[in-house]
This record gives C-alpha cells, sequence and structure tokens, in this order.
C-alpha cells in the first residue's frame, strides 16, 4: 500500500490517504508536545517505539475481543490502519490518581482508586479539551447514547487487559487516554495510538515513571525510559 496525499500534520503523527478509500497511513514523529502544545520538543526514536507498541497492543486487543484500527505495520514508523471518523471525547480511565485529577480535587499522586474511573473530555484544542459528562457530550451531539455506552464498556476491558498485561511487566498502568472512531458502517473501533505518550506507566517496583510525564516535568532520562518500556513489552510478548 503505497501513501498518497498527506491528509493531516498533528503534534505526533502525520495522516496519508492510500489508494483504498477505507484505509490511512499514520506515520508516526519523533516530535513531543506537552500542555496543549505550550511545551515542545524531541525524543529520538519516540515515533519507532510509539508505533511498534500500539501495534503490538492493539492485536493483543484483538484476540481479547476489543475492535481497533490496526491493519498491518508498514514500516519501523508507519501503520496502516482503517479510517475512522474520530468520536471527538479524548476517553481518560484512571487506576491510581495522578496528573490532572490530582491536581483537580487535591489528591496526592499514587493514591490507588477502589475502582477505576473514566473522564471524557472534548477533543478540541481551541478550548483546550475541556472535560465534559456523558449529559454534555450528548447535548452537544459528539456522540450518541449507543455510543457512549460502547465506548464505556471497551474502554472498562482495554483497561483490565492493559492492566494485566503490564502488570507482568512489572509495570503499574496508572491511566491513559483512549479515542474512538466510527467505520463507514457506524461500527466503533479503538483508533489514535496507546503508548508512552498516552498512558501513564510507573516501574511497579520503583515507582520509576516510565512515560511522557519524565518529558513533561523536566525528569531527564526520556528516551532511556521509552526504550526501557519497549523492552519490558518486547521481553513479554517473546
Ligand atoms: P493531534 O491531532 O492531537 O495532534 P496526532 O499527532 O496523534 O494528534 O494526530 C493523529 C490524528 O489522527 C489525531 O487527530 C487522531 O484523532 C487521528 N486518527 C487516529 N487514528 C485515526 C484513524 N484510524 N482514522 C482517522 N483519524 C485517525
Ligand atoms: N493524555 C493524553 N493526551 C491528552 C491528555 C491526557 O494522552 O491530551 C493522557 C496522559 O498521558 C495520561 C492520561 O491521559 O496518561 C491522563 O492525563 P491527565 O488528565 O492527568 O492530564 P495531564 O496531567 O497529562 O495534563
Amino acid at each position: 500500500m503505497e501513501k498518497r496525499k498527506q491528509l493531516y500534520e498533528g503534534k505526533a503523527k502525520k495522516v496519508y490517504a492510500t489508494d483504498d478509500p477505507e484505509l490511512l497511513i499514520v506515520s508516526y514523529k519523533d516530535d513531543a508536545t506537552a500542555f496543549n502544545g505550550l511545551k515542545k520538543g524531541t525524543i529520538a526514536g519516540k515515533g519507532v517505539i510509539n508505533n511498534k507498541m500500539s501495534n503490538r497492543l492493539m492485536q493483543q486487543l484483538e484476540k481479547a475481543g476489543v475492535p481497533t484500527h490496526f491493519v498491518k505495520e508498514l514500516s519501523d514508523r508507519e501503520t496502516l490502519v482503517k479510517k475512522v471518523s474520530i468520536v471527538p471525547l479524548e476517553v481518560i480511565v484512571r487506576n491510581i490518581a495522578a496528573g490532572s485529577f490530582s491536581k483537580r480535587y487535591g489528591v496526592e499522586e499514587g493514591k490507588a482508586f477502589i475502582h477505576p474511573t473514566i473522564e471524557f473530555s472534548y477533543k478540541n484544542d481551541e478550548l483546550g479539551d475541556p472535560l465534559l459528562n456523558t449529559d454534555q457530550a450528548l447535548v452537544l451531539g459528539l456522540v450518541s447514547k449507543e455510543e457512549v455506552e460502547t465506548i464505556r464498556a471497551y474502554s472498562y476491558r482495554i483497561n483490565a487487559f492493559l492492566q494485566a498485561f503490564w502488570r507482568s511487566c512489572g509495570v503499574t498502568l496508572v491511566d491513559f487516554k483512549l479515542e474512538f472512531g466510527r467505520l463507514n458502517d457506524g461500527t466503533i473501533v479503538l483508533a489514535d495510538e496507546i503508548s508512552p505518550d498516552t498512558c501513564r506507566l510507573w516501574d511497579s517496583k520503583t515507582g520509576e515513571k516510565l512515560d511522557k510525564d519524565r518529558f513533561r516535568r523536566d525528569l531527564g532520562g526520556v528516551e532511556e525510559a521509552y526504550q526501557e518500556i519497549m523492552k519490558r513489552l518486547e521481553t513479554q510478548l517473546m
């Protein structure tokens, strides 16, 4: 499958059309941004790691019964995916307090929850991705009631799967962001990526951060953390 016109360049990926109107090629960049684009940088090798990690995890999720956009890995940085119309919601699943949750509710980072939580924000960079509840998502026409139920059910299933998977790698899954999309026939599938850019992953023993927080918070060892988390995944999937 050949890349055709570039349709979109985002903060972390480029998206290309192909000869098949139902398929796209995504190309992962090393560019990193945080705080809605205010902080910019590069993480050498990140695109390769995020591409491969997201693909491995989506392949596993498919086996666990969650439909995804993944079709085929084309190269280190490029993947063929099913074209979807993205549901403009960032779906955030949390198992442990961190980041904006800790800040908003005054809860110390690292406090484990008695059960996972799901929150939604409106995927809209101009508005700064504001939080919203399902009623608000429905009245804004972002998603239907049935779709929200499907998205919630898949998100919990994805969390259970990923939590167990990362635990087996000696890693605690703190929280993560998902995006879903609609295929032509309306079927909801998991899209975008699952990577250290979109998940908080802590070493289970030491609590060391193995994700993009190292970049966001200037903790150093960013490239090394991405390499380490990828090594853990590959060792586990060998
Ligand atoms: P952003 O748009 O936030 O800067 P990226 O740089 O990751 O993010 O750009 C990738 C874009 O492609 C995102 O807007 C994402 O919603 C979209 N996308 C991801 N998977 C698909 C897909 N299967 N079909 C269509 N669009 C997709
Ligand atoms: N996240 C993301 N993209 C976003 C916002 C959040 O991938 O635009 C991920 C982030 O990596 C973390 C989880 O979602 O794993 C929860 O992020 P949070 O709401 O705590 O926001 P942050 O502290 O990153 O601003």
